[in-house]
């Protein structure tokens, strides 16, 4: 018997509603800020996703890569920002369209991660960008956007952390510092952070390994080699940030997976004691270098993506999210004894997008009703051999009981008349 590949899972029924009520509101939110979905392949030339000195763990370990023949080294998409800065690219978007763009997207992403709860290795991330603007109104604007669709979603126990990396100039200086600090420390640092230390030591900050160590939380700190700009970006978003009550925690030590951020980070992260490891449920931030490096002009974005998955299990587990069976419009009775008009009935009922049990089977009439009943059917429809030799039907409304007998070419009108 086959199963499921290690790290995917089946999204049955009951799973699938949930993630889509999710989604629609994440659609319903971004659409008030003036974001417009977008799709982009799942699977890419490997160069949009990997960068030439890359460190970060997605890139250096958990991508699916493949060759399909000689020439193409394709990737399995690990995130959503890459695909849709190189399709901003590819299409000339900013040369048609008002500035900042605002784009979002809902797509399935893969990483070779070693599966727990929480870290799959098919994942869904929503996410947004906001692409070719710089200014702190932005950045408050999309953390209180992550913000309010978290709360929207049910999420009570989240907390806010923000962070700055500065703008390149910061970052050079404090990349300077780290490498001071830690080559004398090299030896206690973790394989993977030793190698960090050559090509991106902020990284080593990030590390899910050594994040316990003495020597990294006495590590120099971003916020001492900020310059007078970035320093007065960051106090400018964190000012609209109180404008609008939106609560946060500055976290100095927020670096983000990802290579290509500056300036503003953040993520919303679960404070209940479920969660465990894998508590952030929304993460993004700027990105200054990222549109230039993909083949285009010289802007400035800012995004955020969130995990579908995360998000469902931290919403159920804070609150019960009831299951949403499909509702039944209509129960077809059909005691007419394998004649077609029961059939007949329920094409006309779900043309007009009414929803419509029918009892396939040759059962009594009890057992019928009682899966009327079970299934909480709104109307039931009894079909007997009098109804189809003289082509009616009796609906019956379970609720008030009231009941009508029409003619069979009624039911549209009377199908109508329910709408009104
Ligand atoms: P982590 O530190 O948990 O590995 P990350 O920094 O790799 O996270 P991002 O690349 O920023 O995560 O992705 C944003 C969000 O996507 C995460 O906060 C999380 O909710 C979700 N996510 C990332 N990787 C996975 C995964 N393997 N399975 C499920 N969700 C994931
Ligand atoms: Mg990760």
């Amino acid at each position: 018997m086959y199963q499921t590949v290690k790290g995917t899972y089946d999204v049955l029924p009951d799973q699938y509603e949930k993630r889509k009520r999710l989604k629609d509101l994440f659609k319903d939110v971004i659409e008030c800020y003036g974001y417009r979905l977008m799709e982009t392949p799942v699977f890419e030339y490997a160069g949009v996703f990997q960068k030439e000195n890359d460190t970060s763990d997605m890139v250096t370990k958990e991508m699916y890569t493949f060759s399909p023949n000689e020439k193409d080294v394709l990737t399995l998409r690990p995130e959503g920002t890459a695909g849709v800065i190189r399709s901003v690219v590819q299409n000339k978007l900013y040369g048609n369209n008002e500035l900042p763009l605002k784009l979002g997207y809902i797509g399935e992403m893969f990483r070779h991660e070693r599966p727990q709860k929480g870290r799959q290795r098919q994942f869904t991330q929503c996410g947004i960008e906001n692409i070719g603007d710089k200014s702190p109104i932005i950045d408050a604007e999309i953390i209180a956007l992550a913000y309010n669709f978290i709360d929207m979603a049910g999420l009570e126990n989240v907390k806010v952390l923000i962070n700055t990396l500065g703008d390149n100039e910061s970052r050079v200086a404090y990349t300077k510092a780290l490498k001071e600090y830690f080559t004398p420390l090299k030896d206690q640092l973790c394989f993977d952070c030793q190698n960090r230390l050559e090509k991106n030591p902020l990284r080593i900050l990030d590390c899910k390994v050594d994040h316990e160590l003495d020597i990294i939380k006495n590590a120099p700190k971003m916020s001492d080699y900020l310059t007078d700009s970035a320093k007065a970006y960051f106090e400018k978003v964190k000012a609209y940030l109180d404008a609008c009550g939106i609560p946060y925690i500055v976290d100095d030590k927020l670096v983000r997976g990802l290579d290509y951020y500056t300036d503003t980070v953040f993520e919303l992260v679960s404070t209940s004691e479920n969660a465990g490891a894998q508590s952030t449920v929304l993460a993004g931030g700027r990105y200054d270098n990222l549109v230039k490096e993909m083949g285009g002009p010289e802007l400035s974005g800012i995004g955020f993506a969130c995990g579908l998955e995360r998000l469902t299990m931290m919403v159920e587990e804070e609150n019960e999210m009831t299951n949403l069976d499909l509702p039944c419009d209509f129960y077809i009775i059909d005691m007419s004894k394998g004649s077609d008009y029961a059939f007949k009935v329920s094409e006309v009922l779900r043309r007009n997008l009414f929803n419509v049990d029918l009892n396939v089977y040759d059962r009594s009439m009890k057992a019928q009703f009682k899966s009327a009943d079970r299934r909480n059917a709104k109307n039931i429809i009894i079909i007997g051999e009098d109804e189809v030799n003289n082509s009616s039907l009796t609906i019956k409304n379970s609720e008030t009981k009231e009941q009508v007998t029409i003619k069979f070419e009624e039911l549209d009108a009377y199908l109508e008349s329910l709408g009104e």
